[in-house]
């Protein structure tokens, strides 16, 4: 692997010259549209100590994803991925989970959308042709390794100072474990399927699997999701596709019940899909209470398969001009480069938010898919505290009722040994959670797990 900092020699184009990057030049960033109204300023609650240590993420606010995961709100239909995966003469092809009709949202659906641009790419390109690939997460290096192996030249331009894109491994002596603030809870299936296109991600994992609901006044029942497969059933038998809040209404059902409630905060948090946009026909998937927690570094599969592989980073592309003889990247910089075919796999939310130009516009059919998929947001917060303040030694809580956004946790303890907590939060509350100042998080946080603490003593009167 060869990654510089904006400061290497690339051959640019088909008999192009090479241009020198310029190094140190500040690149202006997009900026977030977003904007959320402030709501009252959070008080800390008394009974939840200050944790010790403390990391999260903000996808949902950072200018190279805007979201974590991408997922069909209510009209939407797997054949807009299909539609978004479809080459643009044979120039532009596009890669990344939301471009995976069959795994989307996941590692899995990111690397095989990388292999299948990157074949594609292949049928299409003579020899020699150098080949540009947008992103250095799972897609774009699985997009680039394909291409590299089969003799092209190939670029990687990443925005970010890092490659690994929504796998993001922080790893400090400090924790048990690494924290990870991107994906890391993969299904058991998609480890297996993993294994089997012989990419290990990481083989050190934790196992969370015992799940309690908890409430104001303690231990109540995990999550149900029979209300929600119920009102999916009734909803595939009506005239048009509804949200899921809907279809629950509609089913009898109060979205905002405590118990209910949770579930849906459940199914956000790992799927990022908002139930009052998600669609009822193409639902998000509903995971069981068991997950495979990833302890390794995930960065390492990202940088085990780039040997050979010229990655620039710190290097936004914010245009993408093309015509049926090649295409002319312009950089955060304004310096401009020729190649002849790009893949680009910057997420949905990024294409959504025009972080980056094409010249001429996309065909209809791509606007029309960018805009009719729905970034999906979670964020995760790592909490470690001196010790335990709770009594719970289940793995996987969930908040039934309260108004704390965060509504699962996951209990490291019994697995690590340490008193560590993992929020997880998603939807429209994560995006609100990811707006907020670090200080105002932190407290949010902890008072999302008032119900796990000692209550306060009551006054006496
Ligand atoms: C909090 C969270 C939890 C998740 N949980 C799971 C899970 O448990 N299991 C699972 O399988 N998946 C999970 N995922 C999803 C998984 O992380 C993604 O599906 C996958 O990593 C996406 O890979 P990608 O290559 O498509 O996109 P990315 O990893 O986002 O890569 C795209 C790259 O493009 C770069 N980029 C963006 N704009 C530009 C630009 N203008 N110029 C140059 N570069 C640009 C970005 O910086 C990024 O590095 C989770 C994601 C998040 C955020």
């Amino acid at each position: 692997m060869s990654i510089t900092r904006r400061s290497l020699l690339v051959g640019a184009g088909t008999g192009a010259v090479a241009v020198l990057l310029a190094a140190c030049t500040p690149e202006p960033k997009p900026k977030p549209t977003r904007t959320t109204t402030p709501g009252p300023k959070p008080s800390a609650p008394a009974n939840v100590p200050v944790p010790a240590g403390w990391a999260r993420s903000t996808w949902s606010t950072d200018p190279y994803s805007f979201g974590a995961i991408s997922y069909l709100p209510a009209g939407a239909d797997p054949t807009h991925r299909d539609t978004l995966a479809t080459p643009v003469l044979d120039r532009v092809f596009f890669a990344g989970e939301a471009t995976d009709a069959n795994s989307s949202g996941t590692v899995l659906g990111a690397i095989d959308s990388g292999r299948r641009a990157g074949l594609g790419v292949l049928a299409a390109a003579s020899d020699a042709e150098r080949i540009a690939v947008i992103g250095a997460g799972a897609a774009g290096v699985a997009a680039a390794r394909i291409i590299a192996d089969a003799g092209h030249p190939v670029t990687i331009f990443e925005a970010r100072e890092r490659t690994g894109g929504r796998l993001l491994t922080q790893s400090d002596d400090d924790w048990p474990v690494p924290v990870q603030l991107g994906a890391w809870l993969i299904g058991e299936d998609d480890v297996a399927a993993l294994d089997s296109r012989l990419i290990t991600i990481s083989d050190k994992r934790i196992r969370l699997d015992t799940a309690v609901g908890w409430s104001a006044e303690g231990a109540t029942d995990s999550i149900d999701d029979t209300p929600i497969a119920q009102a999916i059933e009734h909803a595939s038998t009506l005239p048009t596709d509804v949200p899921l809040a809907g279809a629950l209404e509609a089913d009898g059902a109060d979205p905002t019940e405590p118990a209910l409630a949770a579930a849906l905060a459940w199914l956000a948090a790992t799927t990022g899909a908002d139930p009052t946009r998600a669609s009822s026909w193409y639902p998000p998937e509903f995971s069981p209470d068991a997950l495979n927690g990833l302890t390794g570094d995930l960065s390492a599969f990202i940088d085990d398969n780039l040997s050979e592989i010229d990655v620039t980073l710190a290097s936004p592309v914010v245009r993408v001009a093309y015509d049926d003889r090649g295409v002319s990247l312009r950089m955060g910089t304004g310096e401009s480069l020729s190649f002849d075919r790009v893949i680009v796999t910057a997420p949905l939310g990024v294409l959504q938010q025009q972080g980056i130009e094409f010249a001429p516009a996309l065909p209809f059919e791509h606007r029309g898919a960018i805009a009719d998929l729905a970034a999906g947001y979670i964020e995760t917060v790592w909490m470690r505290f001196d010790e335990p303040f709770w009594d719970a030694e289940e793995t996987i809580w969930h908040v039934v009722g309260g108004d704390g956004p965060i509504r699962t946790w996951l209990n490291l303890q019994p697995v690590t040994g340490e008193p560590v907590l993992v929020g997880l939060v998603g939807g429209e509350p994560a995006a609100e959670f990811a707006a907020l100042s670090s200080q105002d998080a932190k407290v949010v946080a902890r008072a999302s797990l008032t119900f796990f603490a000692p209550q306060p003593d009551e006054p006496e009167n």
